[in-house]
């Protein structure tokens, strides 16, 4: 008896400490009140958090407790309790308290309730709860379904909701408006439906009568208004069936597209414009997505290649270039494809006679507004006649040039002899004028010379022999022999420290006379020329300045060209072929350099070239 007593009382004790223990860990706010000045007697950890409180508050009255806020309301409700000892509930009470010094507003629900003591009450329990995720979240809800409404209601949405089993429709004023019915009066499911365009009717049956398996309605259609004009409506639903499957009731909603469409048909229009265009030009027309796939090819390709976009697309694309070519096309795209600009190049194409055919190739990038690459537009143009015409006219010259270099040759000697027998006779008159004769025969050697290394580069046989030299040295060389050939121009060098070059000292030597002899040509009364050379890092520049005509700007893209001459209404007139520029700068390319050109009409020219420096000396 005694024993079972006393394991009764230590379990009552350990019930009572695990109890405390419940409320003092529990995840809701507990609070004891007592006396008429409402003293903290007890609050446990939950009850702290969410007043923003701390230990410090038990032992003192309410009013010392909460002094930041109103406590008068709080003050009365506790009174209230004390005085009627009924319970009072309060719901998401918005708190604003300091958590780690930032304010928040917490949603807390509170219940109040006497405390009693010898069934008289002597204080008030107060048991709050955290509701402030779950007010949150409903909060948004609400905001979105608001929003929704909103949505609903200025936008262009019309709503409607049809009663299956007694046909009866309500809709709202906007969805009569986009059927073009009064929106003041009552409609019917068959004024809706007599709206629809004749033609369209069975594009809404047949979107119904999946609905009725699916659920779910959509549908595109136009819709013939009072005025005649006809609309366009896109319509979305949900049905709701029963339980044997009927349908129930459908939600819908229905907006005007009109707009959107039209947008669409000027779009398509477009479209079959353009394709109507590249099936009428000679050329040969592709597009290219960004992916590389081929989305379109004209007719003109479709015949050309014999293939068809599927062929195109499965590797047939790279067979139609001439395998000597199509390195050099693929290397060239894809250069202008990741830098977004223009590809030209020259190619041959296989034709449907199983030969090759010359085309210009060209790619363009399409942008769009913001100026990214959308798609690209590639075509190719018939260049066969001109390149063969070009070849013949090449092979020409070709032969011209070598049969002419035998007899200019002979020529040059027997002046030469002629002028060695005149001088012994002491005929002055005559040297005189086989000196003349002799200079007109090197002008003509310089031309022949000049085709030959013309076709030469054309025909990529231009031979160099290199060797370590001193460019000073070379340049100081050629402008004493060119002052020979001027007495009206003084020719002044302005040289830099010295490099070594390695390369063909002889080409290099022609370049830089072709640059002094053109200066001389071209500025007929200016009375000096300037060359200068200077040292950059690793690299040799020189550049020779006239203060002659000058070269207009839109033709000087174009002045390294073959056969490039610049026809202006000049009072002179300059003889040449337009070639010497041309091998200039493939020399000074082979060179690994770079020949530049700034001028201004009028008032002279410098052109330049760099070379790289031989480092190794
Ligand atoms: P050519 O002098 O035989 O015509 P080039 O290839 O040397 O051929 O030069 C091409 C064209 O460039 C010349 O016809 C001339 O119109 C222009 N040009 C070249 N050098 C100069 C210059 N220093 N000043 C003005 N025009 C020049």
């Amino acid at each position: 008896m005694d024993q079972s007593s006393q394991t009764t009382s230590i379990t009552q004790k350990q019930i009572e400490k695990q109890l405390g223990s419940l409320v003092m860990q529990a995840p809701v706010g507990f609070s004891l009140v007592t006396g008429v000045n409402h003293v903290m007697q007890l609050a446990n950890k939950e009850f702290l958090r969410l007043t923003g409180r701390d230990i410090s508050i038990i032992g003192k009255p309410i009013v010392e407790i909460f002094t930041e806020v109103e406590t008068q309301g709080y003050l009365s409700l506790l009174n209230n309790v004390l005085k009627t000892k009924e319970t009072i509930h309060l719901n998401e009470s918005p708190a604003v308290i300091l958590i780690n010094g930032i304010r928040q507003t917490l949603f807390i629900n509170t219940i109040l309730q006497p405390f009693f003591e010898d069934e008289s009450a002597v204080g008030v329990l107060s048991i709050l709860t955290d509701v402030t995720e779950q007010v949150l979240a409903r909060k948004k809800i609400e905001e979105s379904e608001e929003r929704l409404r909103l949505a609903v209601e200025s936008g262009r949405m019309g709503t409607y909701e049809l009663d299956h089993e007694h046909n009866d429709i309500i809709f709202s004023k906007r969805l009569a408006e986009i059927f073009g019915l009064d929106p003041d009066k009552k409609g019917t499911h068959q004024d809706l439906k007599d709206a629809l365009h004749p033609d369209d009717v069975h594009i809404r049956n047949e979107a119904h009568t999946l609905a009725e398996k699916t659920g779910s309605l959509f549908y595109e259609a136009r819709v013939v208004w009072p005025d005649k004009s006809v609309r366009w409506i896109r319509l979305n639903g949900n049905v709701l069936f029963n339980d044997k499957k009927n349908p129930l009731r459908t939600y819908g909603t229905a907006v005007d597209i009109t707009e959107q469409k039209e947008t669409e048909n000027i779009l398509k229009e477009n479209e079959q414009k353009f394709r109507l265009i590249a099936d009428a030009v000679p050329h040969m027309v592709w597009e290219i997505e960004l992916d590389g796939t081929i989305s379109f090819i004209n007719k003109q390709w479709a015949d050309y290649s014999g293939l068809t976009l599927e062929e195109i697309n499965k590797g047939g694309w790279s067979k139609v270039f001439h395998p000597e070519d199509a390195e050099a096309v693929g290397n060239g795209w894809m250069e202008a494809f990741q830098n977004k600009k223009i590809y030209v190049g020259e190619c041959r194409i296989k034709n449907p006679q199983g030969g090759y055919s010359w085309f210009t190739l060209k790619t363009v990038p399409v942008k769009n507004d913001n100026g990214e690459v959308e798609l690209w537009i590639g075509t190719a143009t018939d260049i066969n006649d001109k390149k063969i015409a070009e070849q013949q006219k090449d092979q020409f010259i070709s032969i011209a040039s070598h049969e002419l270099k035998t007899p200019v040759t002979s020529i040059k000697g027997f002046t030469q002899i002629l002028q060695m027998r005149f001088e012994k006779e002491g005929n002055e008159k005559a040297v005189e004028l086989l000196l003349r004769m002799d200079k007109q025969v090197d002008k003509l050697t310089q031309l022949i010379v000049d085709l030959l290394d013309a076709t030469k580069i054309e025909n990529g046989q231009l031979k160099f022999s290199k060797e370590d030299f001193d460019l000073n040295s070379l340049v100081i060389e050629i402008a004493e022999e060119m002052q020979r050939t001027t007495e009206q121009h003084k020719i002044i060098i302005e040289l830099s420290e010295s490099k070594i070059i390695n390369g063909d000292r002889n080409r290099i030597g022609q370049v830089i006379t072709n640059l002094i002899s053109n200066a001389i040509k071209y500025s007929p009364v200016a009375d000096k020329i300037i060359i200068s050379t200077g040292n950059e890092k690793n690299k040799i520049n020189l550049c020779v300045t006239d203060f002659g005509i000058g070269i207009p700007i839109e033709k000087q893209s174009r002045i390294f060209d073959r056969f490039f001459r610049v026809v202006g209404n000049n009072q002179y007139t300059f003889p040449g072929l337009g070639l010497g520029l041309f091998i200039s700068s493939e020399i000074i390319k082979r060179h690994k350099g770079k020949i530049t050109l700034k001028s201004t009409e009028g008032e002279g020219s410098t052109f330049c070239f760099t070379l790289p420096a031989n480092t190794a000396k």
